[in-house]
C-alpha cells in the first residue's frame, strides 16, 4: 500500500512507514493513493464469514504483499478475539456493538490492530519502542490494553489527575508490566505539550526509538473500515445500500466509512452524529471551517473543537463541497437531547444506548422519519453503556449488566506514577 500526505501529493510512504511514523514528515495525514476495490465475495452476503477472516481479506487486499499473509492472518485472528453483535432492533434499524473489546469501546479495534502492526514492523530492531500517548479517556485504555504485553514495546501513558472518570482511572492504571501510566498534577493540554515535548527534543529522539499512538496513526484507521463491511454483510439492503450513523469527534471512524464506500461498499448515506460540538454540521451547512475550544458534553468522547481527520475527508471528496453533502449528513444534539434519545431507545425496544451511541441514534430516527423511512439503518454503539453509570437515572441504571472487562477491576494491582507537569520530568523517566 502507497500512501500520500494530506499535504504533499508527491511525498510517498508505505504502509509500515507510516505506521512507524504517524505522521508525514511535513505534516498533514497519510491517505492512501489508492483504495483497493473490496474483495468481491465480500459483496455477496450469503456466506456468513467470522469478522477476523472478513479483516484480513480486506487488509491483505489493501496491504498488497507488505506483510506475508500467514503473518497477516495471525495478527487479525489475534487483535479481533471478541465478538461483534448486531443487534436488530426493528425492521429497519440496527445497532452495531463496537464496544464488547477488552476497554469496552470501538477504538479497541484500531488500538490493538496498530499495536500488533507496530510489533511486526519493529522486528529485528535491537531497541524497544517507545509509545508515548497523552490522554484524556478512551484512547490511553485501548491503545494500553492493544499494546499490553508485546515484546519490545514500552507504552509510557500521561494522564490529567482528576480530569478522567472514576472508571476511566480504573482501567488506564490497571495495566501491564509493559505500561507506565503517568499521572500528572494538570491538565489535558499540559499533558501533550509535555509529549509533544519530548518529539521535538533530539536528546530524546536520537537516543530512543519514540511513536505516537494518536488516532491519526493510519493503522487506526484500517480496522474501523473492516466493520462496516461487516455490518453491511449483516443487513439485508438493496443495491442503495445501508444509512450508517456515526458518532463522531475527530471523524476517524466517519473517514473509515467513507474509505470503505470508496471501495465500493454499497452505501446509501452517512448520518455524522455530533455533540453540541459541531465543527462539521457548521462546516457542511456554510462551507466555513470554523475551528474552536470544545465544550464538555456528556459524550466525552466526542467534545472536540477541531477534528483532526478533517483533512482526510476533504482529499477524499477533491475538496468538492457538493460531492461531500451528497453523501453526508450532520447533525449535533444537545446533552437533553442525548438523555432524550436514550430513554426514547429503551421505551421503545428495551435497548440501551451509551451517550455516544444515543447521539447518532437521535440524528438516525429523525432521518428515518423525515427523509426515508424504508432505508436499512445502522447506528455505530461505540461505547458500552456501563462506562458511564453518571449519564443514567437509578431506572435504567440497574438494567446494563456489569460486564466481565470491568468485574474486580477496583481490586485489581494498580501502578501510577504522580508527576508535576513539567517535561524534564518526563525526559527524566524516558531517559532512566
Ligand atoms: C473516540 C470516540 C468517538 C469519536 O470517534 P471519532 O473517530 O473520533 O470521530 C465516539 N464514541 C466513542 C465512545 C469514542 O470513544
Amino acid at each position: 500500500m502507497l500512501l500520500y500526505s494530506t499535504l504533499d501529493r508527491h511525498h510517498r510512504a508505505t504502509f509500515l512507514e507510516a505506521v512507524a511514523r504517524g505522521i508525514p514528515p511535513g505534516g498533514g495525514l497519510y491517505l492512501p493513493k489508492k483504495l483497493a476495490p473490496l474483495p468481491g465475495q465480500l459483496l455477496t452476503q450469503d456466506t456468513p464469514l467470522p469478522f477476523p477472516e472478513i479483516a484480513y481479506l480486506i487488509a491483505r487486499s489493501m496491504l498488497d504483499g507488505e506483510i506475508p499473509d500467514h503473518e497477516l492472518q495471525a495478527i487479525c485472528e489475534d487483535a479481533f478475539a471478541f465478538p461483534l453483535p448486531m443487534r436488530q432492533l426493528d425492521n429497519t434499524l440496527a445497532a452495531l456493538e463496537l464496544f464488547h473489546g477488552p476497554t469496552l469501546a470501538f477504538k479497541d479495534f484500531g488500538a490493538r490492530f496498530l499495536g500488533r502492526m507496530l510489533a511486526y514492523q519493529r522486528r529485528g530492531m535491537k531497541r524497544e519502542t517507545i509509545v508515548l500517548v497523552a490522554t484524556s479517556g478512551d484512547t490511553g485504555s485501548a491503545v494500553a490494553s492493544g499494546c499490553a504485553g508485546i515484546d519490545g514495546i514500552r507504552v509510557v501513558l500521561l494522564y490529567p489527575e482528576g480530569k478522567v472518570s472514576r472508571i476511566q482511572e480504573l482501567q488506564l492504571t490497571a495495566v501491564a508490566a509493559n505500561v507506565e501510566t503517568v499521572r500528572v498534577q494538570g491538565t489535558f493540554d499540559d499533558c501533550q505539550r509535555m509529549v509533544k515535548g519530548a518529539f521535538a527534543d533530539p536528546t530524546v529522539t536520537r537516543a530512543l526509538a519514540l511513536t505516537s499512538a494518536n488516532s491519526i496513526n493510519i493503522a487506526r484507521l484500517l480496522p474501523q473500515v473492516f466493520y462496516y463491511v461487516a455490518a453491511w454483510r449483516q443487513v439485508n439492503a438493496d443495491d442503495r445500500g445501508v444509512i450508517f450513523a456515526v458518532p463522531s469527534g475527530n471523524l476517524g471512524n466517519l473517514t473509515a466509512g467513507l474509505m470503505a464506500r470508496a471501495m465500493g461498499l454499497p452505501v446509501k448515506r452517512f448520518l455524522a452524529a455530533t455533540n453540541i460540538n459541531d465543527v462539521l454540521p457548521e462546516y457542511l451547512r456554510t462551507g466555513v471551517y470554523r475551528p474552536r475550544p470544545a465544550q464538555s458534553t456528556l459524550s466525552n468522547a466526542m467534545d472536540v473543537g477541531d477534528p483532526n481527520n478533517i483533512s482526510r475527508i476533504t482529499a477524499l471528496f477533491d475538496e468538492n463541497l457538493e460531492s461531500m453533502r451528497a453523501c453526508i449528513g450532520a447533525e449535533s444534539r444537545t446533552d437533553d437531547d442525548t438523555r432524550a434519545a436514550i430513554a426514547n431507545a429503551f421505551a421503545r425496544y428495551r435497548y440501551v444506548f451509551d451517550p455516544h451511541g444515543a447521539v447518532a441514534y437521535s440524528v438516525a430516527d429523525r432521518y428515518r422519519e423525515r427523509h426515508d423511512p424504508g432505508a436499512k439503518f445502522v447506528v455505530l454503539a461505540t461505547a458500552h453503556p456501563a462506562k458511564f453509570p453518571e449519564a443514567y437515572g437509578g431506572d435504567l441504571q440497574h438494567v446494563i449488566p456489569l460486564p466481565d472487562q470491568l468485574r474486580g477491576l477496583a481490586d485489581r494491582p494498580r501502578q501510577v506514577l504522580p508527576m508535576r507537569a513539567r517535561y524534564e520530568d518526563l525526559k527524566a523517566l524516558l531517559m532512566a
